[in-house]
């Protein structure tokens, strides 16, 4: 087939806004493409080569497609240069340039879309000593054969911006109508969720039609397109919605679709980019967790601080260090750990149509949890008191909610829907305070910090009752010096058992008689089951929390433990949080 039949339609549906139009013009331009390139077209309709999970991309340096083109037209870089500035489009400008081509190209014959596949694919694939040079003369190939139209399509493709406004599910539909009726499409979009190859949907459609897509199944190595949340404002809206239904934490980290096969494992991320070499402490925890047999799962990776268990969400992360910090390099600094939430595959058997809890079950069955592969915490309820207390341990912890899942509820690759449902806090309530809260005890540290104190415990002062209450596990904000010096600094107020002034369900490693005070910032407060500091104050079972609390660098040398932040100010500020949540935006 000759490209510039691909590049006549391509000219037709990037002038249309229509769906509908744009879905005729596909469905032409398919039926006009023999069976054996069908899948070639689709990929560079997509602007690709191959599926994204294989992770051969275009995206040549524009930069260097800059001196290709002036190379071909005769023209001169800084020309080329300016004239993209102007348009902010190279295959604009590679199509006014070849049009006006100085230099005449030699007689040549008529680009096929063959030849334009293969030299992309190359130029794609091109890595090593000698690739750049490769490129080069790969795109000066073409360019040097193309009309000015064609030029402006191989410029836009090979610089990874297609710009034809064709969504993958308008190729759905186009496939679907083209090879069996508009009817079909669900058929045809459950082959690709499931392959996340529309190449491949189109090569089975046209070699065996529809009934051949039967033939697409899950398969090892290959992602699935990952399964979406829906929302709802309130854990009521929610039950009343699903009934009973598991409830699990919703990690704040990256979702990772991990495939655990005899011979490797490989990682995908939600976009389904192989992720694989980001993660290799994940992947030796995933060999370690997966001591029979392998298969698809799928969890979210957290940063999680060693030495007080907490997660570490990103924002919360970046916004410590007082800069943009990329997700890249935050996780090789800190250890991620991966909380597995659903099993795909099992060994060989296709879990997707099976209910949640069975997957569930199996995922469970087959995992050996460690330090780095963990389950996911859930439960199952229809109480939303029993909710309401989970999520508030969810977000003590780090998570930034709950997802709900219905418990008979299918994996549903691609689709959002209200099989799962979050559940995430709606306002990001700062604790504009800080409060002085006075160490009551240490717990032994760990990773970096072993052999030392890695995170304190931390209580408020109960006035009425003259006893010190805890309301979070401090391990951020000591610098290395501090950490050095906390055992020795703490040692004359260290005691055997706890205080008989100190409530606390959490049993540290050390206990202290109140006496040190720290002065500490929180991120807000939040109820939780595991801190005593205002217990039943609020609701019963549960006391005040600081989240993600951050000590300032400031001993309250000044300060007795009685003259503490007390556990009736700690209510105030969480009620005066509550208000400027609940009021209006200005
Ligand atoms: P959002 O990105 O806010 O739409 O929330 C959906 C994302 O939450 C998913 O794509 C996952 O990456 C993440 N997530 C965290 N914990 C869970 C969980 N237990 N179940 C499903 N998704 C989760």
């Amino acid at each position: 087939m000759l490209f510039g039949t691909a590049v006549t339609f391509y000219e037709k549906i990037e002038s249309t806004t229509k769906r509908l139009e744009m879905t005729d013009l596909l469905t032409q331009l398919f039926k006009e493409t023999p069976a054996a390139e069908l899948d070639r077209l689709v990929y560079l309709t997509q602007g690709k080569v191959h599926p994204d999970y294989m992770g051969i991309e275009l995206g040549l340096a524009e930069k260097l497609v800059t001196k290709v083109l002036a190379h071909a037209t005769g023209l001169s870089e800084s020309e080329v240069t300016a004239k993209w500035k102007a348009s902010g489009d190279l295959g604009l400008v590679a199509e006014a340039a070849i049009g006006e081509r100085r230099q005449r190209p030699l007689e040549s014959e008529p680009l096929t879309l063959q030849r334009v596949y293969t030299n992309l694919d190359e130029i794609a694939r091109a890595s090593g000593g000698g690739s750049q040079e490769r490129k080069i003369t790969l795109l000066a190939d073409l360019l040097g054969a193309a009309t000015p139209k064609e030029a402006k399509y191989i410029v836009r493709a090979v610089v990874g911006k297609m710009r034809l406004g064709v969504a993958d599910m308008t190729i759905v539909d186009a496939l679907a109508t083209t090879f069996a009726t508009k009817g079909d499409r669900d058929t045809v979009e459950r082959a690709y969720n499931v392959s996340s190859d529309l190449g491949e949907v189109a090569r089975v459609l046209a070699a065996d039609g529809l009934a051949g897509l039967s033939k697409i199944r899950l398969q090892l190595y290959r992602p699935i397109r990952s399964m979406l949340c829906e929302r709802l404002e309130t854990l009521e809206e929610i039950l009343q919605r699903l009934g009973r239904c598991a409830l699990e934490y919703k990690y704040d980290g990256l979702r990772v679709q991990a495939h655990v096969g005899p011979a490797q494992i490989r990682l995908f991320s939600r976009h389904l980019e192989d992720t694989t070499g980001q993660f290799p402490d994940l992947v030796d925890g995933l060999r370690r967790a997966f001591p029979g047999t392998g298969g698809i799962v799928e969890g979210e990776a957290v940063p999680v601080d060693p030495n007080t268990g907490e997660f570490l969400p990103f924002q919360e992360v970046s916004r410590r260090r007082g800069r943009k910090y990329d997700v890249e390099v935050m996780m090789k600094e800190y250890p991620v750990t991966l909380f597995l939430f659903d099993c795909l595959l099992d060994g060989d058997r296709d879990l997707t149509a099976r209910p949640y809890r069975e997957r569930r079950e199996i995922l469970h069955a087959r995992v050996r949890p460690n330090d780095r592969v963990q389950l996911a915490t859930f439960i199952e309820t229809g109480d939303p008191r029993e909710a309401e207390g989970f999520f508030d341990t969810a977000l003590q912890v780090g998570g930034e909610g709950l997802v709900a899942k219905a418990l008979d509820s299918t994996y549903d690759a691609g689709a959002r829907g209200y099989q799962w449902i979050k559940f995430k806090r709606d306002y990001a309530a700062a604790m504009s305070d800080t409060v002085d809260l006075v160490v009551v005890g240490a717990f032994a540290g760990r990773g970096k910090r072993a052999g030392g104190y890695g995170a304190l415990l931390m209580a408020a002062y109960d006035k009425g009752t003259d006893v010190f209450r805890t309301v979070c596990k401090l391990g951020s904000g000591f610098d290395d010096a501090t950490l050095a010096t906390l055992p020795g600094r703490l040692a004359p107020h260290r005691v055997d058992r706890r205080s008989a002034r100190v409530d606390s369900k959490l049993q540290p490693d050390a206990w202290f008689e109140p006496a040190v005070v720290l002065e500490v910032l929180g991120a807000e407060i939040t109820l939780s089951p595991v801190h005593t500091g205002g217990q039943d104050l609020v609701r019963k079972g549960a006391g005040f929390a600081i989240r993600f609390p951050r000590f300032t660098g400031k001993w309250r040398e000044d300060k007795g433990p009685e003259d503490a932040t007390t556990v009736e100010e700690i209510r105030e500020m969480y009620e005066k949080q509550l208000k400027v949540a609940k009021a209006p935006p200005a």
